[in-house]
């Protein structure tokens, strides 16, 4: 099968490589026989996908071997994201995308007699994040790909990800999440990579044969860690850059002492420990939990990729003197943080260099990403659970502290309160390190994920580092990634863009704005219309299939889909659900249109009022689905198990997207840009980067409501009484009123009590306050939505001005602005070309 290819690097197509469906069909036949091992007689569905993942790794594979080999030659800077989690979604259909392959793969598909939608739908996606910010890492990791960047994602290879939710009588259930049951064909493990990490023990001080007074740390366990490697792939550009996870396991299968003394069970139980460490993720989205075995994990993830960069490093450098020239590693939130002091006991302790010069590369090569201002969700460990896993880093902090504070002191004499509060010791009650301090003092940069929330970092959390150092500040609004977030989510709709303004928006995003010129076209607003309904009919599908009801497409989808968080207000939306069929049972001559509201998130296992919120959602859908006195004009669904897999049904069906968090509190959101990307209009807050979408598409096609962050403010500190707007709103009183006399509950008034009896007396996140604004601007929307012209309008200028919101805009400025660092060429070459190119003299073999 001797083809000639269209890149004239390549002579000969062969089944590893070939893009043509002849090879295509032989390449997957082949993995089936000689993957699976299943002839198409017994070949399950499973299988069919298998053999066709295998199919496309290898294309994968021949572009990352390239990009592998090609960085090692250029010995450029690379990106090393840290992130506890990476939240990437099914890989089939996006490698389709990126490849540039999924017409012919699709014909091939075809031709062996199979579907290639059926196969991409039973990909289980890797749910290795709870939400916003693991998805953001791997937007980033598709984005640093398609831009050429040189990185690596480092991260954690949980055996179970993130629960499956299923919904039981309106109440969520968890069950846990077997991604790897069926193998995963992304993935290649590097057992020969291993490396070692410390654990527990104690430290002990010596000097050294130089005279050096040196600290040696001495654990009290030792576990190993295992990279497993995934190919991320870039889009229509050979460059594959690794994302790299560590899974934990023994460090000796046995322990062969206790083995032989007999303790068989005592050795296993060793095994089970280590292998603990990477068992699960753990599903809190924002507030903190302080578990040891989740510091554990995160030191583990940090020293498993320093070491794996120290060897990339020795590699290609004789001395770690430029260390922070080969990397700029950047902290995705504090999960990563004790990287400060890790790299510091590597450097010093285990290489020998001198503190200040350390210090230096330390400070050089990290940057920091704040995520949060809730205070809850601020990392901090107590002394002695950090001094028990971490003795020496303890030690190295203590020292970092110790330096830090007299920096500080001599630029504020006499200023104690000053001292406490920058301290990264918390000493104000028992004592916590506080990570959030130690990433700011290790980083040379620090930077916020969206101009409001980058601001009040400055004014708030962060305003004493903010005074010391201006210079470390800088705002990186958050992106999403086009590709899977319009391209494969919404073929429908990005076809028809590429229709009238070519296909280069996929990579420069900026070119929708193109689209503007077609907004007083009627036909080109029919068929913007027109995809829309087709798109909302297949959510209608999924609905009545999964959910067993019926909803009408012609109705405005009204959509909130995103973890289950007080402060992200699911109540507030429901809320304004009863008013609404208060309003219609009251008036059934009402003229508004009908309404599908549609929901969906997972609750953290332990958040009690999350999982309330989820149990009202049910509850009033319960009553106002089947209430034919209001004639089918409002449905209410929750779609269970809300992952990236249903994210990309879910937001290119939406008409109106629910951005409604209390302002000041959502740090930047990301769905808000995935629905605007697709055609929705946004409701929402002056929050996160709510604030930036609206300046970009206009505060005319744009739904604003509530407080802002000042008022909230100020509100708070004038003293805020719910009560009274629950008494001074008979519309609000009405809906309160109805869910505690046990409506929603089959007359059970207990029920919600815990919900309304928050709200009516503390209510942290102002719903009452916003109750109201909310309403008014709802029916604005109503309003709007019964003139599909002048909605279409609003809808195409949308998304022709989410040009700013490509995750590849934010990788260009942390690039430019953070990491300074310059994109890498990949050629695709043929990495055998001549069949002897395993003729390489031992010693120039090396492992990575
Ligand atoms: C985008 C996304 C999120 C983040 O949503 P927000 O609305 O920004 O909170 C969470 N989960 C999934 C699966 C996503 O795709």
């Amino acid at each position: 099968m001797n083809l000639v290819t269209s890149n004239p690097l390549i002579q000969v197509e062969d089944d590893r490589t070939g893009l043509s469906v002849e090879t295509l069909k032989r390449a997957i036949a082949d993995n089936l026989f000689y993957i699976q091992g299943k002839f198409p007689g017994i070949a399950t569905q499973q299988d069919c996908y298998m053999a066709l993942a295998y199919t496309i790794r290898d294309r994968l594979l021949q572009r990352w071997l390239n990009t592998y080999q090609t960085y090692l030659a250029k010995e450029n800077k690379v990106v090393c994201y840290l992130s506890a989690e990476f939240l990437v979604g099914p890989h089939l259909g996006n490698n389709l995308i990126n490849l540039d392959l999924w017409e012919p793969v699709k014909q091939a598909v075809e031709e062996s007699g199979l579907d290639l939608q059926a196969l991409i739908d039973i990909e289980e996606e890797p749910g290795l994040g709870n939400g916003g910010l693991g998805r953001l890492a791997a937007c980033y990791m598709d984005s640093l790909a398609t831009l050429e960047i040189p990185a690596i994602g480092y991260g954690i290879r949980y055996e179970f990800g993130i629960f499956d939710q299923e919904i039981r009588d309106g109440w969520q259930v968890e069950i846990t999440d077997k991604w790897l049951q069926y193998g995963n064909p992304w993935e290649i493990a590097r057992p020969e990579a291993a490396v070692l990490v410390k654990l527990g023990g104690h430290t002990e001080t010596y000097t050294d044969d130089k005279g050096h007074y040196r600290v040696r740390w001495i654990p009290g366990s030792v576990v190993k860690g295992i990279p497993y490697d995934t190919p991320i792939l870039g889009y229509k550009v050979s460059t594959a850059n690794n994302m790299r996870l560590w899974r934990a396991e023994a460090a000796e299968s046995f322990d062969f002492q206790r083995f032989n003394i007999g303790d068989y069970y005592g050795a296993v139980n060793e095994k089970v420990a280590s292998e603990n460490l990477t068992k699960v993720l753990y599903p809190n989205d924002e507030p903190i939990q302080g578990k040891e075995l989740r510091l554990a994990q995160q030191y583990f993830f940090v020293a498993c990729s320093l070491q794996d960069m120290i060897r990339l490093h020795f590699f290609e450098n004789q001395s770690l003197d430029n260390f922070h020239e080969s990397f700029a590693i950047q902290l995705n939130d504090t999960h990563p943080a004790i990287a400060v002091a890790e790299l510091m006991r590597l450097l010093v302790d285990e290489h020998g260099m001198d503190w200040h010069q350390a210090w230096g590369i330390t400070q050089k090569s990290l940057g920091y990403t704040n995520h949060t201002l809730l205070p809850e969700a601020l990392e901090k460990w107590s002394l002695e659970l950090f001094g028990s896993l971490l003795p020496r880093h303890l030690e190295i902090i203590y020292e970092i502290n110790q330096r830090f504070l007299d920096e500080v002191r001599l630029r504020y004499p006499q200023d104690g309160d000053k001292l406490a509060r920058l301290s990264l010791i918390d000493n104000s009650g028992e004592q916590y390190v506080r990570m959030a301090h130690l990433a700011c003092v290790g980083s040379h940069a620090i930077n916020g994920v969206a101009a409001l929330h980058s601001e009040l970092l400055k004014e708030t959390v962060l305003k004493d580092f903010y005074e010391l150092w201006p210079e470390k500040f800088s705002n990186k609004t958050n992106g999403v990634t086009p590709r899977r977030w319009m391209v494969l989510s919404n073929p429908r709709r990005s076809r028809y863009i590429s229709q009238y303004i070519g296909d280069t928006w996929i990579k420069d995003l900026d070119r929708l704005r193109d689209l503007e010129s077609l907004v007083e076209d009627s036909q080109f607003r029919q068929g913007w219309r027109e995809i829309k309904y087709q798109v909302k009919q297949d959510l209608a599908a999924y609905i009545q299939r999964k959910n067993n009801l019926t909803v009408d497409p012609h109705s405005l989808f009204d959509i909130q889909v995103k973890r289950i968080h007080e402060y992200k207000r699911q109540h507030l939306n429901i809320l304004h659900v009863i008013h609404l069929y208060l309003q219609l049972k009251n008036n059934p001559q009402l003229d508004i249109p009908s309404r599908t509201f549609i929901f969906g998130g997972k609750a953290a296992p332990g958040y009690f009022m999350a999982k309330l919120i989820i149990k009202l959602i049910n509850a009033v859908g319960e009553v106002v689905n089947r209430d034919a006195s209001i004639g089918n004009r409002l449905k209410v669904v929750f779609l269970a198990d809300y992952n990236v897999t249903l994210g990309q049904r879910v937001y290119p069906a939406a008409d109106l997207s629910e951005q409604i968090s209390t302002a000041g509190k959502e740090a930047s959101g990301t769905g808000n840009m995935k629905f605007s990307m697709n055609g929705a209009l946004t409701i929402g807050t002056l929050d996160g980067a709510n604030v930036e979408i609206r300046e970009e598409v206009g505060a005319e096609n744009f739904f604003l409501f509530g407080l802002t962050t000042p008022e909230v403010n100020q509100l708070k500190h004038n003293g805020y009484h719910p009560w009274d707007y629950y008494n001074g709103n008979a519309n609000l009183k009405a809906v309160i009123d109805l869910i505690n006399s046990g409506f929603f509950a089959h007359g059970d008034t207990g029920l919600f009590r815990p919900l309304t009896d928050s709200l009516l007396s503390q209510d942290p996140y102002l719903v009452l306050a916003d109750f109201q604004a909310y309403v008014d601007c709802q029916a604005q929307v109503s309003q709007a939505y019964q003139d599909p012209e002048q909605w279409s309008r609003m809808s195409i200028l949308n998304v022709a001005r989410m040009g700013k919101f490509s995750s590849d805009r934010s990788i260009r400025d942390y690039c430019r602005e953070i990491w300074n660092i310059q994109p890498v060429q990949i050629e695709l070459q043929d990495l055998c070309p001549d069949g002897t190119c395993l003729l390489i003299p031992p010693e120039k073999r090396n492992y990575h």
